[in-house]
């Protein structure tokens, strides 16, 4: 392709809202522009990489035997009632009228669509498993669209959707999309995680995550590497560092008689922070008090005061499908307290108290005391305040150790890029999808579901693969092979031999961006580094000797070659 044929519209300089390398690299490289908050055109080079990983997710598809389909985007609400998402899936479900006033929605995801689908036409066990899949562009209204394809609010989604005759038949067909993503995922260069994740409301069957390690992800992933377990922090369980846990009612500061509850003056000292430095007491003697709404009901979580409280796992131990803040007024009117001293003792009888196990062994506890600028001390779990439910609703933290091997476990960030997923029958029951087994008996399917965030693949790949001077595309996906370009163009020898290696280059299959504009060398140079290709020829001043320099742009330094010897350098690359 001739560069002056296409159109890349590179940038020199870096756009001031693009926060992440990826955000301002893609655009700098003219790969995408934003046309709306999360919603991008993808410009001619963009398109290739894009349509790489897609040869990529269909070849190791194809290979795990699922088959390609393609639904649509525009659902009628009917669908969703059916599932009950059309209420459940809340402001990200992108909706609109028709002309005649019914209502539909842009889809954000399609397990109500495919299961209608195969519901239908699937009627017999003989024509399991079944597992299919597309590549289309999804919708999905999020509250906080951010760093260009990472989080768009249209973006391009591989989803695939297994059905099987038994949770067995599940088990298999998980595992070989599953192995496939870690095919698909190694392919395209990314350094990544499969991590266990959260399975939601759906409860209790597996689901993982696959993550690209990067500072910029959004999830924090912990990880040992004794055992190798490895977890969202959204779920991860650990051992608590020194100190904890501790065997319940152990005085483990020597005193031997039990504690007398006291109530003190705390004045305009609110955070544990300050708690700790007015009382001078360790942060872990404190009981942190977070008030909360769990479907509606006034809820008190309490973690020990040097760690943080994990809303998804209070949820899951709550068995809530909504959980939030509470407001200043609801802690004044629900539990009759000050927001900021916030305590367990003494709390209404309709408020669910949830605590850490942490909780359990502290032999006595800095609490808040309900009332402003008030706290209490020496106060004992279950002797001074009930506790309704207790579990591990505390986020793992630095310093803190393996379940499994003890081992120390460690920190990384992580961008979600795909997510695996058994459904079981959630889908197939309240949907009424049904199948006959080989003795006539009618049986809900049992799926999986499986996505890979195309659109954010590539910016998670352009996050792991750069330098200050732009992207370095891995092979695989680059848009290109070869970045040509000629230094003076109006020099009939240059221009000859760009033309002829041009021409030759493609002939031989090699896909080539031959920039031939009439621009500076640095600007061409600092192009080619921008955009990435992994192989730069120069045809310059040697010309006339047949020679040109090359460089890999995974490399700093170039070197000569003999023109006529550059196909086979191309190809051994
Ligand atoms: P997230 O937690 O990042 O919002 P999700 O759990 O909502 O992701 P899924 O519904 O599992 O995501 O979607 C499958 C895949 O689609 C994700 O693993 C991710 O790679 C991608 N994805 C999800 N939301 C977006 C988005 N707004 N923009 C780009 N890709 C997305
Ligand atoms: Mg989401």
């Amino acid at each position: 392709m001739r560069w002056n044929d296409t159109l890349i519209p590179t940038l020199r300089d870096d756009p001031s809202d693009a926060e992440t390398n990826s955000h301002r690299f893609m655009l700098r490289a003219g790969l995408i522009r934003q046309l709306a908050a999360g919603v991008y055109s993808y410009l001619p080079l963009g398109l290739r990489v894009l349509r790489n990983v897609e040869r990529i997710i269909r070849e190791e598809m194809d290979n795990a035997g699922a088959v390609e389909a393609l639904l649509p985007s525009l659902h009628p609400a009917e669908l969703w009632q059916r599932s009950g998402r059309w209420d459940a899936y809340g402001d990200e479900l992108m909706r609109l009228k028709d002309r005649h006033g019914r209502p539909f929605a842009l889809g954000a995801t399609h397990e109500e669509a495919i299961t209608s689908l195969v519901g239908d036409e699937v009627k017999s066990y003989k024509k399991l498993p079944l597992t299919l899949y597309q590549i289309q562009t999804k919708f999905r209204d999020e509250r906080r669209p951010r760093y260009g394809l990472m989080r768009g609010r249209e973006f391009i989604m591989k989803d695939a959707y297994s059905f099987d005759a038994s949770a067995e038949g599940l088990d298999r067909s998980y595992k070989r999309m599953y192995d496939a993503y870690a095919a698909i995922f190694a392919r395209c260069g990314l350094t990544f995680r499969a991590v266990e994740a959260d399975s939601g409301s759906i409860g209790g069957t597996d689901t993982h995550e696959f993550m690209a390690l990067s500072d910029v992800g959004e999830d924090t992933i912990v990880h040992c590497r004794g055992c190798g377990y490895a977890a969202n922090m959204e779920l991860a369980v650990s051992l608590g560092g020194e100190g904890s846990p501790s065997p319940a009612g152990a005085a483990d500061s020597g005193e031997g008689a039990p504690p007398v509850v006291r109530e003190i003056e705390t004045p305009n000292v609110r955070t544990i922070a300050e708690l700790t430095r007015f009382l001078g007491v360790e942060s872990r003697r404190i009981v942190k008090s977070i008030a909360l709404v769990a479907d509606g009901r006034p809820v008190v979580a309490l973690v020990r005061g040097d760690r943080e409280l994990n809303e998804t796992k209070l949820k899951r131990l709550l068995g809530a499908d909504s959980l939030d803040m509470m407001t200043e007024t609801d802690v004044a009117e629900k539990l009759g307290s000050v927001a900021g001293y916030i305590g367990p003792v003494g709390l209404p009888g309709n408020v669910a108290i949830a605590a850490d196990e942490e909780i359990r062994g502290m032999p006595h506890a800095v609490v808040g005391a309900g009332a402003a600028d008030r706290h209490r001390t020496g106060v004992r779990p279950e002797r001074d305040f009930r506790v309704d439910v207790w579990g591990d609703i505390r986020s793992a933290a630095e310093g803190d150790r393996c379940t499994r091997c003890g081992e120390p476990l460690s920190f990384d960030k992580g961008i979600e890029i795909g997510h695996v997923f058994k459904l079981g029958t959630k889908y197939s029951d309240s949907m009424r999808a049904t199948f006959l087994d080989d003795t006539g008996r009618s049986l809900p399917y049992v799926m999986g579901c499986y996505g890979i965030g195309v659109s954010r693949l590539v910016a998670a790949v352009v996050e792991q693969h750069c330098d200050d001077a732009g992207i370095v595309w891995p092979a695989e996906l680059s848009p290109y092979r070869v970045h040509l370009i000629v230094i003076q163009k109006k020099d009939p020898v240059q221009a000859e031999l760009a033309e002829k290696l041009y021409r030759d280059l493609r002939r031989s299959g090699v896909d080539v961006l031959f920039d031939d504009r009439d621009e500076r060398a640095g600007a061409k140079f600092a192009d080619a580094d921008l955009i990435g290709l992994p192989i730069r020829v120069t045809v310059g001043k040697r010309a006339a000797d047949g020679i040109v320099e090359c460089r890999l742009r995974s490399e700093p330094d170039s070197f000569e070659l003999e023109a006529g010897k550059l196909y086979d350098f191309v190809r051994n690359a």
